[in-house]
């Protein structure tokens, strides 16, 4: 049955487009074309596929402010973080062609011949992403599985199907193969499930809520089909008595209020060591107060709207009027609003406090010691990101060592390179994503043994 996906600009709830959906049958149709441009490309010399992809990311630079400006649209980011948005996707496409020619199997030595490793594509790859970061999650998994001599079929979240679409559209203006990367909008349960149950589709890459997420681990155990799952996240921030208390207060703010907390790395659980933890509230309530929220188009502008009503509702529930804290401002009128908000005096297990938000809303909670911090940290059922902010390099690397999440910094909140791995522990997800051994994820190992005997 056809239908279409309505996309909104979630900063004046104007409609920007009409999308047509992807039905199940035309999944089927773009899997039988995939893998026939899939056969032809893993075919090509190494050489003119890295040079593709190169061209591709020329193209997408060509139309960096056409691509971050349709961002700014359809998803509410901000100028400044579209921008770099699409710029990571170029970056990407630029890191995974270097690996083309290097993506070398292994010689292993064994008695009566030569053993070696070859890396082969997998063949179709299903890569769904969600609204949150709509550029650069389709590009950490496109690029590398297309390095890697796969075809992709891309289906992006409902509500932010524009960019993937022109992406798809600049690719073939770069010369990639017709088909070898699709974009097939659709809803999460027609065209997201008809990849993920399609037998032709050999991984499903899978960004999104560890709800879905699981239920996706579950249907591909039916096929064997490999899987990449990157969830939720409810990081720590962890402010130990001697850091540089200035310092770890000047940069709470956008830990977790840029994308306006639609991070799935968003620093939400600030734990503070008690010592310390009423100077840094004094201290955070004018940096939260000042962060300016408003039209995601200005260049001034440090945080826009949440994406849709859907996710303003789910983020108004978990802040009821009688909590404390802190809270800053936003625009009133149309468009998916919602203040910075600093939460204090809540339980370590109350639902704002260990559950994911995904809005603009941090919890402070305050810590005794090391063993409390990390005892703390470690409370929740994801395991994702972590900051942690100490002078004591001992400590830093202790405490390192301990907090059982996948991306960690020390002094700093930055955790997202497309050189060095991603993903996460625990619930937030499964395998790794970006760095030097992306494109492996998307190869199988065979192992061939030649007698010398015979
Ligand atoms: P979501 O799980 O609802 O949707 C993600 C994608 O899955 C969408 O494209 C959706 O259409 C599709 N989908 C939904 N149901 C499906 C089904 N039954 N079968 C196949 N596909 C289906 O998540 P969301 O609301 O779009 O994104 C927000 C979530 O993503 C947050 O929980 C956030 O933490 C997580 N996230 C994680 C990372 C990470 O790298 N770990 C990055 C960004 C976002």
């Amino acid at each position: 049955m056809s239908y279409e996906l309505q996309v909104l600009n979630p900063a004046t709830e104007e409609v920007v487009a009409s999308v047509p959906a992807t039905t199940a049958a035309e999944v089927d149709a773009a899997v039988a074309r995939a893998a026939k441009a899939q056969q032809g490309w893993a075919a090509a010399a190494p050489a003119d596929r890295a040079r593709l992809l190169r061209r591709f990311a020329v193209v997408v630079d060509e139309h960096l402010e056409e691509l971050a400006r349709l961002e700014v649209r359809e998803a509410g980011h901000t100028i400044g973080n579209a921008r770099w948005e699409a710029g990571n996707v170029r970056d990407l496409l630029d890191f995974a062609a270097g690996g083309v020619e290097r993506l070398s199997g292994r010689q292993i030595p064994v008695a009566g011949g030569l053993d070696i490793t070859i890396l082969e594509p997998l063949g179709v790859i299903g890569v769904i992403a969600p609204w949150n970061f709509p550029m650069p999650i389709a590009a950490w998994g496109t690029a590398p599985a297309l390095a890697a001599g796969n075809a992709v079929l891309l289906k992006p979240a409902e509500t932010t199907p524009l960019t993937a679409l022109r992406l798809a559209e600049l690719a073939l203006e770069a010369g990639l193969p017709q088909d070898l990367f699709q974009v097939l909008p659709g809803a999460g349960d027609v065209a997201g499930s008809a990849l993920v149950e399609h037998p032709g589709v050999a991984k499903i890459v899978f960004t999104g809520s560890t709800r879905v997420g699981k239920s996706i681990m579950a249907r591909c155990a039916e096929r064997v089909k490999r899987v990449t799952l990157e969830l939720g996240g409810k990081s720590p921030n962890i402010v130990f008595a001697d850091s540089d208390i200035e310092a770890a207060v000047a940069a709470t703010p956008m830990s977790f209020l840029d994308n306006s907390g639609q991070d799935c790395c968003a620093r939400t659980r600030i734990l503070v060591q008690r010592s310390v933890y009423d100077r840094f509230l004094q201290l955070l309530a004018p940096a939260i107060e000042s962060v300016v929220v408003g039209d995601p188009g200005d260049e001034k502008t440090q945080m826009g709207p949440l994406i849709s009503r859907v996710q303003l509702d789910r983020v108004r529930s978990y802040v009821t009027d009688e909590l404390q804290g802190i809270r800053g401002t936003a625009p009133e009128g149309p468009g998916f609003w919602f203040p910075p908000t600093v939460l204090t005096g809540l339980a370590p297990d109350a639902p704002a406090a260990c559950e994911e938000v995904f809005g603009p809303v941090a919890v402070v909670l305050p810590f005794e010691d090391e063993a409390d911090a990390i005892r703390l940290a470690n409370s929740t059922e994801y395991g994702l990101s972590g900051s942690i902010w100490t002078r004591d390099i001992g400590r830093a690397i202790r405490v390192s060592r301990a907090v059982t999440a996948g991306n960690l910094s020390v002094n700093s909140h930055s955790s997202v390179r497309y050189w060095t791995p991603f993903g996460g522990y625990k619930q937030s997800g499964l395998g790794r994503e970006l760095g030097p051994d992306a494109l492996t994820a998307f190869t199988e190992t065979k192992n061939v043994f030649i007698s010398t005997e015979a």
